[in-house]
């Protein structure tokens, strides 16, 4: 359903989108025809997750589909409320990893920011469900730069990314004083931001906001795509002057059961993201948050999607599948195995084409 803008004076104002956010069974109703059995399941699933959507994202559903890829990131489901046994609320222990209230240290030279608790909107596959949308848990700049004397003090410290929550709901001037901030330190040499900003709230990516960024190079930004219908004019504008002001563009996608898990959906997402100069960084295992079992596909599903898409599209267009571990292990990549076996001192292995090939070993190596 489109909503003409014209009938919404503000429509492009982001900070009326944010205010404007549904977030109850009774203003959904206002937008989308629900029926007397989605509304009551709406407001009993509110009460235990919350629900934000931006009228832009909610113009993007098909009201007719109650399936429809938008509607299931964005709506409170039923769905939620079954808990599996595989399920635990800080199931990549970030708690454990937590340094300071807002930094996670997991990885020898990059630390993960939270720096505010606030989304666009919330996901319903969000991996940080359990935390997202507390207010009380954004640090004011203060308390921000005080943890900060941790990076500090770690010079092996090199990789920032800025997360939560969402970064870029931020207001341009705070969260320049956090950028500010890490760039005074030395060592620091890459700061990234991970946002959905782009995807449910493209008229956020102003002016103001682009000439901000640009003057902290090398910066670079991680969106998330999910399903091709995100990609509206409005979004890849957004993504066109974030590419334009010289930021290096990712894409990190959860594989979603319904959503995306067949290779013609995701390739007609990756494809449509390399040419909106944005590319393909990882494709994400659904974690196992509190809830979400529903979204949760086999593992051997991710490795059949990239196994038929490697090769029969451009290398720079695939991403890497992961499983962020269990228990605060990282991320792991997972990889279709093309070899078969070895025969007289040569490896055997399949093409992308299924093909049987064959190389030496040893390399065939004349320096002995
Ligand atoms: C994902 C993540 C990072 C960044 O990892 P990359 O693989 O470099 O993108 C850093 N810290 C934490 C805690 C993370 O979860
Ligand atoms: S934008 Fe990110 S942090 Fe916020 S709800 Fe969505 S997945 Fe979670």
């Amino acid at each position: 359903m489109k909503y003409p803008a014209d009938r919404y004076p503000l429509w492009n104002d982001w900070r009326w989108q944010m205010q404007n956010r549904v977030r109850d069974a009774a203003s959904l109703a206002r937008w989308i025809p629900l029926s007397d059995a989605e509304r009551e399941e709406i407001e009993n699933c509110t009460v235990r997750f919350r629900m934000a959507v931006t009228p832009y994202f909610l113009s993007l559903i098909d009201p007719a589909d109650p399936d429809d890829p938008i509607r299931r990131q964005c709506i409170v489901s039923s769905k939620e409320l079954i808990r599996s046994e595989v399920e635990k609320s800080d199931h990549l222990d970030e708690g454990g990893r937590s340094v300071t209230p807002h930094i996670v240290h997991r990885y020898p030279d990059r630390v993960l920011l939270l720096a505010t608790m606030q989304c666009g909107m919330y996901c319903r596959h969000c991996t940080r469900r359990r935390i997202v949308g507390e207010s009380d848990m954004t640090p004011t700049v203060e308390e921000l730069d005080r943890e900060l004397d941790y990076i500090r003090a770690h010079p092996a410290i090199r990789d920032v990314l800025i997360s939560g929550g969402d970064p870029l709901t931020l207001p341009t001037p705070r969260l320049e004083e956090i950028i500010r901030l890490l760039r005074a330190i030395p060592h620091v040499d890459i700061i990234r931001i991970g946002t959905r900003i782009p995807c449910v709230l493209p008229m956020r990516v102003d002016g103001e906001l682009v000439s901000m960024l640009k003057k902290y190079h090398p910066l670079w930004i991680n969106v998330q795509y999910n399903h091709p219908r995100e990609l509206t004019p409005e979004s890849e504008e957004a993504l066109r002057k974030l590419a334009d002001a010289g930021i290096p563009l990712g894409n990190q996608s959860v594989l979603l059961k319904g959503i995306n898990d067949d290779p013609e959906t995701m390739k007609e997402l990756l494809l449509r993201l390399v040419h909106d100069r944005v590319r393909p960084y990882y494709l994400y295992q659904c974690d196992l948050a509190e809830g979400t079992g529903h979204f949760r596909t086999p593992v051997s599903k991710g490795i059949e999607i990239l196994h038929a898409l490697q090769g029969n599209i451009s290398g720079f267009a695939v991403p890497k599948y992961v499983i962020d571990a269990p228990g605060g292990g990282g991320k792991v990549p997972f990889v279709y195995d093309y070899a078969r076996g070895t025969e007289d001192g040569r490896i055997l292995f399949e093409n992308y084409e299924g093909k049987l090939f064959s190389y030496p070993e040893n390399g065939g190596s004349t320096d002995v």
